[in-house]
C-alpha cells in the first residue's frame, strides 16, 4: 500500500498524526528498540555528536518526543561544564546551559518527563519541555544556538514551514541537524528493506503495541519521505549554508545539517 506523497490531505496529514502518536506515546520506546534491533540509539548518538554540545548554549530539540536525543545532548554539556569547571578559577560560575524539548503531543512529553524524573534529571532546572508545533515554534528569532530535530520532520505537514522556523529561531552561526529514515543507497537494498518494514514492522506494532495501523502508517510515510539529495534542497531553499547530509545503515537514515549565516 504505497501513495504518492502529495495523495495525503494536509489535515488528514495532521490528524493521523496526532492519533499514531497519543496511541503509541507509552509503547514508544521499547517499539523503537525492537523496530530497529537497538540501532536508534547508536543514530541518536551520532546526532548528537554532530551537535557538539557545549556548556552554556541554548539546545531546541524539536519532535522531541520521549526525549532520548535531548536528555543526551543535556549529558554532553554536563560533560562540558565539568570540564570547564576542572580549569576555572570560579567553577561555580560556569553555566550548564538550556535544552528545550518542543512535541506538539503532550503524552509524549508526559512519557519523556517521567523517564528524565527517573533518571535524575529533572531537578537540574535546564531541560524545558514545550507543547509546540513545529511549524509555528514558541522561541524567539535568533535565541537558539543548535536545532536537532529526529524522526520528526517527516510527520510534519509543511516541512518548507518546519525549516524555515528552524532557520527564524536560529541565532547567527547556528546549526540545524535533522535525524531522518531516508532512501537506501543501493537499490538492492531498498527492496530488501521495503520487505522489512512493510511486513516486519506492522506486525511487531500489532503485537507489542496491539496497534497494526499506527505501525502501518509509519513506513509508509518513511517510504514517502523525499530522498537524500531532494532533502537537502529544501534544507537550503530555506535559507541554511554548508548544507550536507551522511547516511547511516546503508541509508536507513540520513543525519542532514546547515548552517545559519
Ligand atoms: N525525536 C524523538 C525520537 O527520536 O525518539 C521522537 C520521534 S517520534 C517518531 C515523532 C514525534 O514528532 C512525535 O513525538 C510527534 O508527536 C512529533 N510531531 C509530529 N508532528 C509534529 C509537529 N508538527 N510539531 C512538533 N512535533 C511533532
Amino acid at each position: 500500500a504505497s501513495f504518492g506523497y502529495q495523495e495525503v490531505r494536509e489535515e488528514e496529514k495532521a490528524e493521523r498524526v496526532g492519533q499514531v502518536f497519543s496511541s503509541v506515546a507509552s509503547s514508544y520506546d521499547l517499539m523503537n528498540d525492537l523496530m530497529s534491533g537497538g540501532l536508534h540509539r547508536l543514530w541518536k548518538d551520532s546526532l548528537v555528536a554532530s551537535v557538539q554540545p557545549f556548556a552554556g548554549m541554548q539546545h531546541l530539540d524539536v519532535a522531541g518526543g520521549t526525549g532520548d536525543v535531548a536528555v543526551r545532548v543535556l549529558r554532553a554539556m554536563q560533560a562540558d561544564q565539568a570540564r570547564q569547571q576542572e580549569s576555572s578559577d570560579s567553577p561555580a560560575a560556569v553555566p550548564l546551559g538550556h535544552v528545550h524539548l518542543c512535541d506538539i503531543n503532550p503524552g509524549m512529553l508526559q512519557e519523556g518527563y517521567k523517564k528524565a524524573a527517573q533518571n535524575g534529571l529533572g531537578d537540574l532546572g535546564a531541560l524545558h519541555w514545550v507543547t509546540g508545533d513545529a511549524e509555528q515554534l514558541p522561541f524567539q528569532d535568533n535565541s537558539i544556538d543548535a536545532y536537532t530535530i529526529a524522526f520528526g520532520i517527516r510527520n510534519v505537514t509543511h516541512i518548507d514551514a518546519a525549516l524555515v522556523e528552524a532557520y527564524r529561531v536560529l541565532k547567527k552561526g547556528g546549526a540545524f541537524h535533522c535525524l531522518e529514515f531516508s532512501q537506501m543507497a543501493l537499490p538492492g537494498l531498498q527492496e530488501i528493506y521495503d520487505a522489512y518494514s512493510f511486513n516486519v514492522i506492522p506486525q511487531i506494532g500489532r503485537v507489542v503495541a496491539n496497534d497494526e495501523a499506527s505501525y502501518q502508517y509509519l513506513v509508509e510515510s518513511i517510504r514517502r519521505f523525499p530522498d537524500q539529495k531532494t532533502f537537502a534542497s529544501l534544507v537550503r531553499m530555506a535559507g541554511f549554508r554548508n548544507v550536507s547530509y551522511k547516511n547511516f545503515t546503508g541509508g536507513v537514515c540520513a543525519i542532514h545539517s546547515g548552517f545559519k549565516w
